[in-house]
């Protein structure tokens, strides 16, 4: 995994993944490109803590974000998370990126309402000096109201530029503003549920692997307890 290309910086964007779609692979790609680096690393979560279990298994959330990954080589999937049986904490993972990587700069992507929420993430101040934080905007989630601690955060990290981002390994933020893209896992498994198709939601290939293996087809969108 370690390339000369990986040197500028490395982005990360974790998730459940449940199931993959263009509204996670086009932000993750347009940071890529305003950065200016060359690999970004998918990583489906394991068990999520913060949330409720997925809809499908690991090895079927797994098996379709490397589907989509595939055809981009500036896409590579992690697979640390879904092999673990233990909770998945994005704090470990990215202290062993942190130690594989040395002094690269890793830039690890939020959405907005993932943003909101990373001050209940475990050992989320760790996180803040393994990486960096690039949040990107969410429809929806426009000037959001952050939880105070957040905010003093952003006070003391925010960086206005890329270049002053990955002039340091780590420990800034940057909010980067991405082309809005108002989809979501949940809609795609309501809309399978409903038997009506997801198609131009997400890779061809994910929706093939769907139908193979017959997921989302039960009742299974926003059930109550969706964080
Ligand atoms: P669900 O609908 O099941 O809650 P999701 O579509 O929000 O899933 P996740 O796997 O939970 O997808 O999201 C992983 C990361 O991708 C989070 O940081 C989230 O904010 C971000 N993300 C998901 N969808 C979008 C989108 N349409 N635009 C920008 N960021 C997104």
């Amino acid at each position: 995994m370690k390339r000369d290309t990986t040197r500028r910086g490395i982005a990360i964007l974790g998730g459940t993944f449940d199931p993959i779609h263009f509204g996670h692979l086009r932000p993750a790609e347009e940071v890529r490109q305003a950065l200016g680096i060359e690999q970004v690393l998918l990583v489906p979560a394991g068990q999520p803590p913060h949330r409720r279990q997925p809809h499908a298994d690991a090895a079927h959330r797994l098996a379709m974000t490397q589907l989509a990954a595939a055809p981009h080589p500036v896409f590579t999937v992690l697979d640390w998370e879904v092999r673990k049986v233990s909770p998945s904490y994005a704090v470990e993972t990215l202290a062993r990126l942190r130690a594989e990587y040395g002094d690269t700069p890793l830039c690890f992507i939020l959405g907005t309402d993932a943003f909101l929420r990373f001050d209940t993430w475990h050992r989320w101040r760790e996180i803040l000096d393994l990486v960096h934080l690039v949040v990107t905007c969410r429809p929806g989630w426009n000037n959001p109201e952050l939880p105070e601690v957040l905010k003093l955060e952003v006070q003391a990290r925010q960086m206005e530029t890329p270049a002053a981002l990955l002039a340091r390994p780590a420990g800034g933020i940057l909010f980067q503003t991405v082309t809005a893209l108002s989809i979501s896992a949940t809609q795609i498994r309501d809309l399978v549920a409903q038997g009506a198709s997801p198609r131009f939601l997400l890779p061809d290939a994910v929706l093939a692997y769907i139908g193979q293996h017959d997921l989302y087809r039960r009742e299974c969108g926003s059930l109550p307890g969706d964080a």
